[in-house]
């Protein structure tokens, strides 16, 4: 970073107003978290010089004898810490290895089924602005309005009404446990494919903290940079070895050119951290803060959709205090505090609006606090949101937001030379 500053200031100068920003913030973006310091040196290293098409051992370019290492700890660890039986660590991001998966198990026409995105789904799972929608015929399921919980009756009907090819499950705004085995007798009764998409509870998984869905899905994908805490990327998990081979091919040559293997190997340091029971802990303590976090914002008032949380984030229905999601992102960005306006089940208002507020506890689990500091930061969204107007109490939850994120330092040891 010294080089950087001396050769590109402009470029550092950015990265170190970015560094300050996450510092001095309060981070409540759910698929957001703060790496360790040996993804980044991994990921900033000199593996990204490296050409590596192909898989370890099968490569298409010379000199690939400590890249095929890097590449095979990483599978190996993968495996171990999903009880997989086969692992591709090559998508550039979840929505590559989605589109991988669909690359290997669709023709252009099939149809799917999959979560609405305003229910909570992702746009790769049939969203019509994504190749999903585009090339497949997508039917969409949503939660109950009754309990805002997924109904597995709908999911049946809907299953047997249409015979898609492919059901997904796993989402990007679903505060609730998925049941996966359900899900299977779905797909067996209409003889469909299965595929988890388990990018925003993967730490969870990994750590016994959400049921795995590996024994039940044809097919797992998930982001490494969500609840797992590694570089951003993508991955893909199967029990079936030639699903897996499959899946290989779709990777590569099927979607992508050049694995990134800088960030291989900050995934394999990633997996390596999350077998350690260190990460055990820390997902249970997410767990423990979000629930922390969505009781406190509930006992000053705010709805919580689905009336609570099982993971590590949970959704802010704000149309009680006739506010919308636009409007309460706004307000809390104005105290440091970084969040994402949402859309909840069954919003009348447009996905650039939203009625919800989507509040995730990775990050800030990772820089230390426990569920006593999260029910102070309710007590500052309580403060902020029901009180829009109050530049006292605005300038009250900024000091507040300053003395957590002072309390708790984010890398401490990491220094980037202020630009000349
Ligand atoms: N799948 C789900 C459920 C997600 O929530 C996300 C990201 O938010 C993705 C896939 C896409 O991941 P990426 O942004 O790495 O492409």
């Amino acid at each position: 970073l010294d080089l950087l500053a001396e050769t590109d200031p402009v470029v550092a100068g950015f990265i170190q107003q970015e560094l300050q920003r996450q510092r001095d913030h309060l981070e409540l973006i759910a698929s957001e978290n703060f790496t360790s310091a040996a993804v980044l040196a991994a990921q900033g290293s000199v593996l990204t010089n490296k050409y590596a098409e192909g898989l370890p051992g099968k490569r298409y370019y010379g000199g690939c004898e400590y890249i095929d290492e890097i590449e095979q700890l990483a599978i190996e660890r993968a495996k171990q810490l999903f009880g997989a039986v086969h692992a591709n660590v090559q998508p550039h991001s979840g929505a590559q290895a989605n589109f991988a998966v669909f690359l290997a198990l669709l023709e252009p026409g099939d149809k799917i089924l999959g979560m609405d995105l305003s229910h909570g789904g992702h746009l790769t799972h049939g969203s019509p602005v994504n190749v999903s929608g585009k090339w497949f015929q997508v039917c969409h399921y949503g939660v109950s309005p009754e309990t805002e919980q997924l109904d597995y009756d709908q999911i049946r009907d809907l299953a047997l009404q249409h015979r898609p090819k492919l059901i997904i499950c796993g989402y990007s705004a679903y505060p609730r446990v998925i049941q996966f085995d359900k899900f299977r007798a779905i797909a067996d009764e209409v003889g469909a494919y299965l595929m988890a998409d388990i990018a925003h509870i993967a730490g969870l998984v990994a750590t016994g903290h959400h049921p795995n869905p590996i024994p039940y899905c044809d097919v797992v994908t998930t982001t490494t940079h969500k609840t797992l805490r590694g570089p951003r990327g993508g991955l893909i998990l199967t029990h079936d070895i030639e699903l897996g081979k499959k899946f290989d091919k779709s990777v590569f040559p099927g979607s992508q050119g050049g694995p990134l293997e800088h960030v291989i190997a900050a995934k394999a340091v990633a997996f390596g951290e999350a077998l350690k029971p260190e990460f055990k802990h820390y997902s249970a303590q997410v767990i423990a803060n979000a629930r922390a976090l969505a009781s406190q914002l509930q006992q000053r008032g705010l709805k919580i959709v689905s009336d609570g949380t099982d993971n590590h984030l949970m959704l802010v229905d704000l149309r009680s205090i006739g506010m919308t999601g636009k409007q309460a992102d706004q307000l809390v960005s104005a105290v440091n505090i970084t969040a994402n306006k949402n859309t909840v089940p069954f919003d009348p208002a447009s996905p650039f609006v939203t009625s919800g507020l989507r509040l995730g506890s990775p990050a800030m689990t990772t820089r230390g606090l426990g569920t006593e500091e999260f029910t102070e930061i309710g007590n500052i969204l309580g403060d902020r949101l029901l009180h829009p107007d109050a530049e006292a109490i605005a300038q009250d939850c900024r000091q507040r937001v300053a003395n957590l994120c002072e309390r708790f330092p984010l890398y401490p040891h990491l220094r980037i030379p202020v630009p000349a």
